[in-house]
């Protein structure tokens, strides 16, 4: 039994020889399960000269189809129970998988072609749908019509040698295919993944997932962004295995230390003058604005704290420059294939007035990071003689930082 009927309005009948050489549309065509149908719109012309086109009015460049000719053509096709017609254009709505799988259920497809300049615009009234084989201008509706019937005719049970190829296929759910391989295993020096020859189909599985995400994320990042998507339900799951892939990461770090008397006051690298000739108590140079960018870059990672990398029990860190620890944990984000997008911190102390030191500090840590002092933002405030800030046993600071995955 046929499953589609395709009606083809055109005035090049012979463009369509094509589908003859087209593998799996001409079984189709041969087991019956297609019927493709062409109107030459030239044998519905008018006179003796069979004219199916004209000027356009008002002017301007090119010959256009005329109305009576397709709306005659059109007429003249026995209409099935369930048939569309759809209206070549680079104006229509481009052409997109889920079209094929919403057609399939159909009997008919009536394809209208237009040429030259392109149609008559009373033509647009005999369309249910207008199409769009992509945002660029061809020389007829021929091509995307072989298109629309190529595409379709493949989803029909009975044409695919193996109907389960269709499953994972790119742009049937929002997520392009990964990458395929056959024999041999290594071709100019190009091997092929050990999972795929692992014979192990759940971690096959596995990473062929995630390759069509990583592919989709690297090259049609649109088609998970796009409305459609976010309602399907997959999109939840989705999302989940995404947050592997996401392009940034924000990190949080805190750190408090004593204000003694004997230690030197060390912020961002500056060395500062407290009043009361206080400083800092700490193993390293207890430098609060560091330490908490430190941890705030791990964070972001999930790599621990600095406790993890430069431990108070190693003597090592004892008095350390913290800046110099700051470039270490830096080189360890970038090994990792992350940037610094920016850093945001807030320093709390009731005294000394730190805004005069700010500049020197993102000089500092500018410095450390290397990255452009644009990037970071340095604040203070009092704690309202508050909590162990206000009563000046210590200085806090908090810091956020944004990272981004390297391109
Ligand atoms: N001047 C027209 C384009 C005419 S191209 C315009 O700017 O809209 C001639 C014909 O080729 C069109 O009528 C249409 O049937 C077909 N065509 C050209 N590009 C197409 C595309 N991207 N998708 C579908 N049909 C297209």
């Amino acid at each position: 039994m046929t499953n589609m009927n395709f009606d083809v309005i055109t005035l090049f009948p012979n463009a369509f020889e094509l589908i003859k050489s087209l593998g799996v549309i001409t079984k189709a065509v041969e087991k019956d399960l297609i019927n493709v149908n062409l109107y030459d719109l030239r044998e519905y012309g008018e006179g003796s000269y069979r004219q199916v086109d004209d000027k356009p009015y008002g002017g301007g460049s090119g010959m256009v189809l005329k109305p009576e000719p397709i709306y005659k053509a059109h007429d003249s096709i026995k209409k099935l129970p369930k048939s569309k017609t759809l209206l070549m254009t680079p104006q229509g709505k481009v052409l997109k998988q889920n079209d094929f799988i919403r057609w399939s259920s159909f009997d008919q497809l009536i394809i209208i072609c237009g040429q030259y300049e392109g149609f008559d615009e009373r033509i647009r009234c005999l369309a249910d749908e207008e199409i769009s084989l992509g945002d660029y201008v061809l020389s007829g509706g021929e091509i995307p019509a072989i298109s629309i019937i190529n595409g379709l005719t493949r989803l029909i049970p009975g044409t695919l040698g193996d109907p389960k190829s269709l499953v994972d296929e790119s742009h049937n759910s929002f997520l392009l295919e990964y990458p395929h391989y056959t024999r041999p295993i290594i071709f100019k020096g190009m091997q092929v993944p050990e999972i795929l020859v692992s014979g192990n189909h759940k971690e096959i599985k596995l990473w062929r997932e995630q390759k069509m995400l990583e592919r989709t994320m690297d090259r049609r990042v649109d088609l998970i962004s796009q409305e459609d998507y976010k309602k399907s339900p997959k999109s939840k799951r989705i999302k989940k295995d995404l947050n592997q892939l996401m392009k940034f990461r924000i990190g949080n770090g805190y750190d408090i230390h004593r204000l003694v008397e004997g230690r030197n006051l060390i912020i961002g690298g500056i060395k500062m003058q407290h009043p009361d000739n206080l400083g800092l108590d700490g193993h390293s140079d207890a430098d609060v604005l560091t330490h908490s960018i430190m941890d705030a870059l791990l964070g972001a990672l999930s790599l621990g704290d600095i406790g993890k990398y430069f431990p108070p029990s190693d003597a090592k860190w004892k008095n350390a420059d913290s800046l110099l620890l700051l470039s270490q944990v830096i080189e360890l984000v970038r090994n990792q294939g992350w940037e610094v997008n920016n850093i945001d911190s807030v320093i709390v102390a009731e005294r000394p007035k730190i805004k005069p030191y700010v500049e020197l500090m993102k000089k500092n840590i500018s410095n450390a990071l290397q990255i452009d002092e644009k990037f970071i933002g340095i604040k203070s405030t009092t704690n309202e003689k508050l909590g162990p800030e206000g009563r000046e046993e210590g200085i806090s600071c908090h810091s956020v930082v944004l990272l981004e995955i390297k391109e």
